[in-house]
């Protein structure tokens, strides 16, 4: 019998390991789910828009879900580079809603890594890895500004957000796990 009950947290390119380590722990308590931090792209040349130099996020989405391990429930790769889907500009992160892959990018997120680490102890990426997630846990976004579900289009916006669901996404959210994990 298979578990698919790890959350895979999936470094793409050199990702310093307190970001890592950072998403692994607090989105394994926050989900409930175990956590392991493994590679599973070696590179997103693939997805590279000469162009826009930028990286087409939803691309990538599909080489994580064809190359997830097999006790992933879940899995949210980080790239340092910048992602983008057609419409928009960048985003800082992708999911594929009710899927198994969702990715974040830190290009945007932290200006200065290291002051990030000592300030902020990675509260906006935590934030928006759980953005993520939730949606590859069916969640849709959300009109709460409270909410971590909010569609945040500024840096103020994801600052301004607490890090946890509102009541309601949080029903939808348990709901969703029950279903999945039986
Ligand atoms: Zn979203
Ligand atoms: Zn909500």
């Amino acid at each position: 019998m298979n578990n698919t009950d790890t959350i895979i947290v999936a470094p793409i390119g050199d990702i310093p390991p307190w970001i890592t380590d950072t998403i692994a722990r607090d989105v394994g308590s926050f989900f409930g789910f175990s956590t392991r931090v493994e590679k599973v792209l070696d590179d997103i040349l693939f997805a590279y828009d000469l162009e826009r130099n930028q990286y087409h996020s939803t691309k990538i989405l599909e080489k994580l879900a064809q190359n997830a391990p097999d006790d992933s429930i879940k899995i949210i790769a980080v790239t340092k580079e910048d992602l983008f889907i057609p419409i928009l500009t960048h985003v800082y992160g992708e999911a594929q809603l009710g899927g198994k892959a969702c990715i974040i990018s830190i290009a945007r997120l932290v200006a200065d890594l290291e002051v990030e680490m000592i300030n902020k102890g990675g509260r906006r990426i935590v934030k928006e890895a759980i953005h993520e997630l939730g949606h590859t846990f069916d969640l849709r976004h959300c009109e709460d500004q409270r909410c971590i579900m909010y569609y945040c289009r500024r840096l103020d916006d994801v600052d301004r957000k607490s890090s946890q669901f509102c009541r309601y996404c949080n029903i939808f959210l348990n709901d969703n796990i029950r279903d999945l994990c039986g």
